[in-house]
């Protein structure tokens, strides 16, 4: 049994057998087994061998009126050796000398070889190199991996095991089998964290070793509240874990029982609280878990679900399935915020050096005007339905702004002369997740109905810490002095210019900066719906009053560290029996 650490970003436990994603490009772990296993590892071995050689043979069928000579060569050499005695002599050759498991001993053997054709003096015989990687992927396939179809065609549990995974791939998991992720890359706001608390599912990221440690068909346990993975754990601690993971459901039932009460303090002021989603269908779910509106809605998982350009009609019946679930409540439709750790096929054709600070958001759709008009015909006609509010994220100045407004007053001419129903006073609000865009919030607020802080960004261009980047994770701060007073900053220019703040990052569901955030003034909270009823029961354990008293000591202290600390114990005082 071996505990390892990452960042636990989902909450929840679940235990089940591992399956390696995207195995082949991960490290093999060195894993011995015991020597009598050996002949099981050598079977394991033959087994994938004759399968890949079936796999290039039925390729070379049904291939053959496509390929030219040059791709007919290439895979007649990765069968040549996939057929090769002596290559197969020398990997049982390993698994008996020194009791490795097949995929460890298939990598050694052809790492070995592709460090001697790299260094041959023949240019042939060199650039044979990749083809040995790529003859060693497909023999791990067959040995561990799961190819990413066989994920979507799964019949029993597992826990995702991956280096990394993108926003895209969760995106496209099944929960019903899909049952917890743990990666060895990401952060705490990561697209993916963010992914799989909306799915529900625990998740543990910035494992560092996850890849290296766990092998497919491994037991595992993966606890989603302490951010720890539990390898191949022993009964006790499997009991011990299903008893908690049965206390937290019953835990879930408790809470989901607040749905029909109001987030309401104790000294009677109501609170927002509404759902950030990624599919239509999760509409629900927030109004189930007591959601009082979509505050915001990540329409770019559309693009990223289909990869495909979706068309008007796909964005006009996905906004009409939201706004369906939620009447008259408000929903808040986030243009698309493509590019950075969500990009199209093409971006991820030509990814960028800095993509955080490169063509994303905003930014990208303004080069794309096409598409860019496309979805906002699409909410425009949506409009018409229900109360859905327009909202640009990354806005870093006001001529962008401006650029974005009359884009929407164009598609609103063309609507007008295409006699097409939609509501002209739409609210249009701007996502406010840059440095430039919280102290320049004065003048945007004069021209936006509403602002909705982005403290997912906000927070890693204010304190540079890539929010992916699970090297800088600890620096990635919420309470950093520079993070609150610039939340100070746009809640004061929200005020003066009498329109509506919200704050819709991570921040939001994480209990222990609550009373900062209300006594701040801000009483409008957008977050993962799964977190809804949690913080509802912590609002309603708290004081208006509490809260503002709180805020001022908060913003006082001069390092975060300080601050969590106070914010931690003032909440231990609020909610006692909370872990
Ligand atoms: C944010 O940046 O805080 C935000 C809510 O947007 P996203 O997490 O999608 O970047
Ligand atoms: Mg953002």
């Amino acid at each position: 049994m071996e505990i390892i650490k990452g960042i636990g970003v989902s909450p929840g436990v679940a235990i089940c057998s591992a399956v390696i994603y995207d195995a082949e490009k991960s490290r093999i772990p060195r894993r011995s087994v015991a020597p009598e296993s050996a002949k099981k590892e050598i079977r394991r071995l033959r087994v994938a061998m004759a399968e890949a050689v079936q796999e290039v043979a039925n390729l070379q069928t049904s291939q053959a009126d496509i390929w030219d000579n040059k791709i007919r060569d290439i895979f007649a050499v990765h069968l040549h050796f996939l057929r090769d005695r002596s290559l197969r002599k020398r990997i049982v050759e390993i698994i008996l000398q020194q009791s490795y498991t097949a995929e460890y001993a298939v990598s050694v053997v052809l790492r070995d070889i592709a460090k001697h054709f790299a260094q041959a003096d023949d240019a042939y015989i060199s650039e044979r190199v990749n083809d040995i990687y790529d003859i060693e992927r497909r023999l791990l396939r067959h040995l561990i991996g799961r190819k990413r179809e066989d994920i979507q065609h799964l019949t029993e549990p597992v826990i995702i095991v991956a280096r990394d995974l993108t926003p895209g791939q969760t995106a496209s998991f099944n929960t019903k089998f899909i049952k917890a992720l743990a990666t060895d890359q990401g952060g705490r706001t990561s697209h993916t964290a963010i992914m799989a608390r909306s799915l529900g599912i625990p998740a543990v990221v910035g494992l560092a070793s996850a890849t290296g440690k766990i092998a497919a068909g491994d037991t595992v346990i993966v606890d989603g509240n302490r951010g720890t993975v539990v390898i191949d754990p022993d009964q006790n601690t499997i009991d011990e874990y299903k008893r908690q993971a049965a206390a937290l459901i019953e835990h879930e039932l408790e809470l989901d029982e607040l749905a029909h009460l109001p987030a309401e303090t104790t000294d009677g002021v109501i609170i927002e609280l509404h759902g950030n989603i990624e599919f239509p269908g999760e509409a629900d779910i927030a109004l189930a878990k007591g959601g009082d509106g979509i505050g915001l809605y990540r329409t770019e998982f559309l693009y990223l679900e289909a990869d495909h350009q979706p068309t008007e009609e796909e964005h006009y019946q996905a906004y009409l399935t939201t706004i369906r679930s939620f009447g008259s409540q408000p929903v808040t439709i986030r243009t698309f915020d493509l590019g950075a750790d969500k990009f199209t096929q093409a971006q991820r054709d030509m990814r960028e050096p800095n993509p955080f600070l490169g063509l994303r958001s905003i930014r990208y759709c303004l080069q794309n005007l096409d598409m860019f008009k496309t979805q906002i015909r699409a909410i425009l006609r949506a409009s018409a339905h229900g109360n859905i509010r327009m909202m640009f994220p990354l806005i870093t100045n006001l001529l962008e702004l401006r650029q974005a407004k009359w884009v929407v007053a164009d598609v609103k001419e063309d609507l007008e002369e295409q006699g097409i129903k939609f509501n002209d006073s739409m609210p249009v609000g701007i996502m406010i997740e840059t440095p430039a865009a919280a102290l320049c919030a004065e003048h945007l607020a004069d021209e936006v109905d509403f602002f909705s802080i982005g403290t997912n960004d906000l927070i890693q261009y204010t304190l540079a810490v890539d929010r992916i980047n699970q090297k800088v994770a600890s620096l990635y701060s919420p309470a950093h002095p520079a993070v609150l007073q610039l939340l100070r900053t746009v809640v004061q220019a929200a005020k003066r210019a009498k329109i509506s703040v919200s704050l819709c990052g991570e921040m939001a569901s994480e209990k222990d900066y609550l009373p900062l955030l209300l006594g701040l003034g801000i009483t409008t909270l957008s977050l993962a719906p799964p977190m809804i009823p949690e913080i509802k029961k912590a609002i309603r354990s708290m004081s208006m009053e509490q809260c503002r008293a709180i805020a001022r000591k908060a913003m006082g202290f001069d390092t975060d560290k300080q601050t969590i600390s106070y914010l931690r114990a003032e909440m231990q005082k609020i909610l006692p029996d909370e872990e």
